[in-house]
């Protein structure tokens, strides 16, 4: 096994697992046994309002079903607070980040108001230190956000900030790509009920784990421009990327939870084998 090829599967529990987590799952172990490298699994189970232990339970059963094996333990975010905590307090130690009271709605409203175009992604704008303080007395809830003003200040600019792409995005994109973090806009580190978000947990964990080649689904390829951004920020590796496309279903609208797709539990329930779905999927 070689340390210089780490991958991970890196599901979050809100759900049952259908086709599109066998792909992932099946390309990441794949490249890894390919590589002669480590296959990783990782719950990332930090936001516990939509977690369930069934779904984590289906996840390793569906994945042993698949016939894949992974490295003993397995990491689960909502055991490494701690981890994402010191990452955020280096953020904001350095003055990156700031607290944002806006709900929601008043979120919705800001990018909606402002100039056709000018702002896709929410840009804020820490409060007044007076004003700050009354709503913090107040017990006003409160996001972390980073600020891409400040980042860009401490970086010089993001023209030097770029990532390997040895898949390909949704628009073909692939080599070297530069980072436009603005796309993602000032996002959330922090949430007002989790205490943690995912760009933040997914790049500390990375480089935790020593994961170099993040083998994923082309919906997170938008995420790669952030998370490249946090990586800079915090001194961390940037590990290659290999986005790979989306299945999709017979009326061409990709698998996702919330469209009720087939899980892997009815699909074998209905007799389905693990090795008619590796075929299905041409990863047999
Ligand atoms: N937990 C994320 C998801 O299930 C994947 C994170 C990643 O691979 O970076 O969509």
């Amino acid at each position: 096994m070689s340390d210089r090829f780490v991958t991970r599967f890196a599901p979050s529990p809100t759900g049952y697992p259908h086709r599109g987590h066998a792909f992932s799952a099946l390309t990441a172990h794949r490249a890894a046994h390919e590589a002669r490298g480590r296959f990783l699994l990782r719950i990332e189970d930090i936001d516990r309002t939509r977690c369930r232990p069934e779904f984590e339970a289906a996840i390793l059963e569906d994945l042993a079903w698949l016939g894949l094996d992974w490295e003993e333990p397995v990491r689960r975010q909502s055991e490494h607070m701690d981890d994402y905590m010191a990452a955020l307090e280096r953020l904001r130690a350095q003055g990156l980040v700031y607290r944002c009271f806006r709900t929601r709605k008043e979120i919705a409203q800001a990018i909606e108001s402002a100039p056709h175009g000018a702002m896709e992604a929410y840009r804020g704008s820490p409060l007044a230190p007076d004003e700050e303080a009354e709503r913090l007395v107040a017990g006003a809830p409160y996001a972390w956000r980073l600020s891409l003003d400040a980042a860009r200040e401490r970086l010089g600019g993001f023209e030097a900030l770029s990532f390997v792409e040895e898949g390909e995005g949704p628009g073909g994109e692939r080599g070297l790509i530069r980072a436009r973090p603005e796309l993602g806009g000032d996002v959330v580190l922090a949430r007002k009920d989790v205490g943690v978000a995912y760009h933040l947990a997914v790049v500390v964990d990375d480089a935790l784990q020593e994961v170099t080649h993040v083998i994923r689904g082309q919906d997170l390829f938008e995420a790669a421009h952030v998370q490249r951004l946090l990586q800079a920020l915090l001194d961390l590796p940037a590990p290659v990327y290999r986005h790979h496309r989306l299945l999709v279903g017979p009326d061409g609208k990709r698998f996702a939870k919330r469209d009720r797709a087939e899980t892997l539990r009815e699909l074998r329930a209905r007799g389905v084998t693990a090795a008619a779905l590796r075929g299905e999927l041409g990863l047999d």
